[in-house]
């Protein structure tokens, strides 16, 4: 009862864009995109690879995220495809979140476009106004500085929260509230239109599980007494079932706050001392860091790379190119030239290698200074093209696995 009186006082908020990807394509290409009915995000040049994102009346064909680009044609042959436009996603999530920092400085992004808002505490700032109140208004700001409409739902915490904008969110038959707010103390009455299956993190194995002793419905757990879910699921799962389907859900919201610098390195089991051997792990780390970094939506000033020699002396070397980076192509050729450096100066076996990018400046920021660089290539300096290539495949590996792609060749080789 504690956690349910310590929880009554939270306002929490989730504003989540309504068809992200589409509503971003649409804005960007109004004449075309933003008059297709059937708009269906994702896929590769060829009208293969995967949906990210379809337009409600493409969804109303049976058309969703993640469906083969090939089928989804089938179900909706006449639907207009376009690539995803990273680029102008990034700089609208960071646009959406300029917006809601305005309401509070506690806003964590948990995906490109859900963002949870911690409002505890503010009611003297908002003069005592509903939340509802100052849901409305922060989905008024989001659309007028963004032109994208957000779904803002709230409550005690972040469960609730997530639910009531689940409930609030359009569909493809129906416009959706735009706000919900469950108010304190109606959180167990809420919960109980539910399935077990809608509540998040009760996943296929649980509801699996679940159903095998008749618990299919929000309702069926609160019907039984804790000594028999107990008995069913063993006491941490059965207090923990039994605090989600009244809502209780004691995670907090948690600012982001932009990392320093990104680094992978490597131990190697056994020493190496084979030059090409190291590059070939080098372009690993720098992959992988620089997917990192794309994910964050930056892009580095400097690329450092640090070895341990086996004899336990570290050394690195760094580099600033003229124009920051964040394609794989780029980040490699610069720390496969740091390698050589370093190599050169004391050639032993090594026992660690590592790749740490840093000096960051936000994707969207960087981009007009970018697109003046033009036609002479400085070494890691790089293109339009190395940034696309270098999103798509993070979206296949995102999709398909970090396996996904084996490389043909190195770049820059
Ligand atoms: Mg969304």
């Amino acid at each position: 009862m504690d956690e349910a009186v310590r929880q009554s006082d939270r306002r929490i908020l989730l504003a989540d864009a309504d068809a992200f990807y589409v509503s971003v394509a649409r804005l960007l290409d109004p004449e075309g995109a933003g008059r297709a009915p059937c708009l269906i995000v994702g896929g590769s040049a060829d009208r293969r690879g995967v949906v990210t994102s379809a337009s409600y009346e493409a969804r109303r064909f049976g058309v969703h995220s993640a469906m083969p680009m090939a089928r989804a044609l089938r179900l909706c042959p006449k639907a207009m495809v376009v690539p995803v436009p990273w680029e102008a996603c990034a700089a609208k999530s960071r646009h959406v979140r300029e917006v809601l920092e305005r309401f509070t400085p506690v806003v964590e992004q948990a995906s490109s476009d859900e963002f949870y808002l911690d409002l505890s505490g503010t009611e003297g700032l908002y003069g005592g106004e509903p939340l509802a109140t100052t849901a409305t208004r922060i989905r008024e700001a989001v659309r007028a500085e963004t032109a994208l409409a957000v779904t803002v739902g709230g409550g005690t915490t972040r469960l609730v929260a997530k639910l009531a904008t689940n409930v609030a969110k359009p569909g493809p038959d129906h416009p959706g509230a735009g706000v919900l707010i469950v108010p304190s103390g109606a959180e167990g009455e809420f919960l109980r239109r539910f399935t077990l299956a809608e509540l998040p993190l009760v996943g296929p194995k649980l509801q699996e599980r679940l159903r095998h002793f008749g618990l299919r419905t929000v309702d069926d757990v609160l019907r039984r007494d804790r000594a028999t879910l107990v008995a069913w699921l063993g006491e941490r799962e059965a207090d923990w079932l039994s605090d989600r389907v009244r809502g209780v859900d004691d995670g907090d919201v948690v600012p982001d706050r932009e990392p320093k610098s990104i680094s992978r390195d490597e131990t190697f089991a056994v020493d190496v001392r084979d030059d090409a051997e190291l590059e070939r792990r080098l372009l690993e780390l720098a992959d992988r860091a620089s997917a990192d970094l794309r994910e964050e939506g930056l892009l580095a000033r400097t690329v450092t790379v640090k070895i341990r020699d086996a004899d336990f002396t570290t050394r690195q070397a760094g580099r600033t190119p003229p124009e920051p980076v964040c394609s794989d192509r780029a980040i490699y050729a610069l720390a496969r030239e740091l390698l050589h450096r370093l190599r050169r100066a004391r050639r032993v076996p090594a026992r660690l290698l590592g790749v740490a990018l840093s000096q960051f400046v936000r994707a969207e920021a960087a981009a007009p200074q970018l697109s003046l660089l033009a036609a002479p290539r400085l070494a890691g300096a790089e293109s339009e093209r190395d940034r696309v290539l270098a999103r798509v495949l993070d979206e296949v590996r995102e999709r398909f696995g970090p396996d996904a792609l084996a490389r043909g060749r190195t770049p820059a080789g």
